[in-house]
């Protein structure tokens, strides 16, 4: 059961892109999963302060900034510009903070300080700075490596920021400088020596500063990350920040299981990989692919295929449709005495979906449920205009939380909006050859227009999917 340590604040941090490359879709799940949890705590009437950090010095960044010769500055500025592009592509709502490490090196060095003093950390014989594991016995907790039967601490101790999973070993918090990191402007001066932060330590530092400088507190109500970060990246941050502070560093974790494409988990070693703009270039709409990504439950893998897209488009299509429909619907009869209790139904079993772990496949099942039940009654003409309202103001407010439905004022471009005007002003001055000229005009750009007893009205044509 969820509790925030002061309702209605939560306290959310999210491990965010490593910028040495460009995201592929799998992130995006796990960013989307974070998106969902926040919109829903929101329409819950939480207040949360959401962070996401972007890695922007690790291992993997300078080994490419090696490889092209370029400062770490240099190589992620367009992979973090892309990031953002591809997040509003997918309307995911921005966080309020999007630390980057290199804007952190001070708070971490001073988390360092902390180990060291306290004993929790030690200087190896190659200048780096090093976790004791066995200083601090809840170690493994988190992935339950007791339960794996691993011996912490048996191994000696490792550098890389990202290590085999079957060893607990002594992690690096610090690494002294080598030639190719003064190459590439990764490293900062420190009393305890010239170096780096590890991957580990950068969240635990940014995580804590920001929302001790903002709410003098130390722990998290909220941290996410995919499956892949249980062990060992969240398992040490857990381990630097208790050290450190001496109080438990996060009060639920969310671990959002992979997206896999073509059966293997989606990832730029395998290869496997498909990013956001190739997927709206060939053709699917963005909300199509929000659709995609965050229909299934986060614990369930989610395989990512023409067919699952297509699927996706065909269920937005369907919601677009009934949108349009209740848009235009016109019937002067009585209100339906029972559609308001039909549309409390479906909001109460909607959240009780969502509340009962992020239930989103639950959730959806009771808005096509709903439209199910609406798409009859208006066939029927049984709804008066204002039902009609009534069901599209439930319907928006649903999608508060999903993020799927059209949006009048983001879809139309300046010049859409002309012709519509034109259009209707055509139309009041009775030139119907003008008006029927721009209907197609309109209709080439996606845009069907019908002449209702209330004026012109318009919708999208319904999406096309790839191919
Ligand atoms: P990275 O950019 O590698 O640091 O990863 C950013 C986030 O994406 C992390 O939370 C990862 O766990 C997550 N992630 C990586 N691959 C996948 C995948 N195939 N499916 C879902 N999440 C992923
Ligand atoms: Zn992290």
């Amino acid at each position: 059961e969820f509790h925030s340590q002061e309702p209605p604040r939560v306290t959310l941090y999210s491990c965010g892109p490593t910028v040495w490359n460009y995201a592929h879709i799998g992130n995006f799940r796990t960013f989307l999963l974070v998106d969902l949890l926040r919109r829903w705590l929101e329409a819950s009437r939480y207040e949360v302060f959401h962070v996401m950090n972007l890695t922007d010095v690790d291992d993997r960044i300078i080994g490419e900034a090696g490889k092209r010769g370029v400062t770490i500055e240099t190589l992620v500025a367009p992979f973090i510009a892309a990031f953002f592009e591809d997040r509003d592509y997918l309307r995911i709502v921005p966080a309020h903070e999007y630390p980057r490490a290199t804007g952190f090196i001070a708070p971490m060095v001073r988390l360092v300080e902390g180990l060291l003093a306290g004993g929790a950390a030690y200087r190896g014989e190659d200048g780096s700075v090093y976790f004791a594991i066995d200083r601090f016995p809840a170690y493994g907790r988190l992935s339950q490596l007791d339960r794996r039967e691993l011996k912490a601490g048996a191994s000696g101790r490792v550098s890389s920021d990202e290590y085999d999973k079957e060893n607990a070993r002594d992690f690096v918090l610090w690494k002294a400088a080598k030639p190719e990191d003064e190459a590439a402007g990764a490293a900062w001066d420190a009393p305890f020596g010239r170096g780096r932060p590890g991957w580990h330590l950068e969240c635990s530092a940014m995580a804590l500063d920001l929302i001790e400088r903002r709410f003098g507190t130390r722990v998290l109500d909220i941290h996410t990350g995919g499956v892949d970060l249980i062990f060992p990246h969240h398992e040490d941050e857990i381990a630097q920040s208790e050290a450190a502070t001496g109080l438990p560093f996060v009060r639920t974790w969310l671990h959002c299981a992979h997206l896999q494409m073509s059966g293997a988990k989606m990832a730029k070693s395998t290869g496997n990989i498909a990013r956001v703009g190739e997927i709206l270039d060939a053709g699917v709409s963005p909300r199509a692919l929000r659709y995609a990504l965050i229909a299934v439950h986060y614990r369930a893998a989610n395989n990512y295929s023409d067919e699952s897209v297509a699927a996706a488009a065909a269920a937005v299509d369907r919601l677009d449709a009934l949108v349009a429909a209740l848009d235009a619907y016109r019937e002067e009869r009585a209100d339906s005495p029972d559609l308001e209790a039909v549309l409390t139904t479906a909001d109460d079993a909607f959240g009780a979906a969502l509340d009962d772990d992020l239930n989103v496949s639950a959730a959806l099942a009771v808005v096509f449920d709903l439209l199910r039940v609406i798409n009859r009654r208006i066939d029927g003409r049984s709804l008066s205009t204002s039902d009609a309202e009534r069901v599209l103001q439930t319907l928006r407010s649903l999608d508060q939380v999903l993020g799927v439905l059209p949006d009048p004022s983001e879809d139309l471009d300046d010049e859409v909006r002309r012709l519509l005007e034109d259009r209707a002003a055509a139309r009041a001055r009775r030139d119907w050859s003008a008006s029927d000229r721009l209907r197609d005009e309109l209709a080439a750009r996606g845009i069907a227009v019908e002449d209702t007893r209330d004026g012109q009205r318009w919708r999208r044509q319904l999406e096309t999917t790839r191919g």
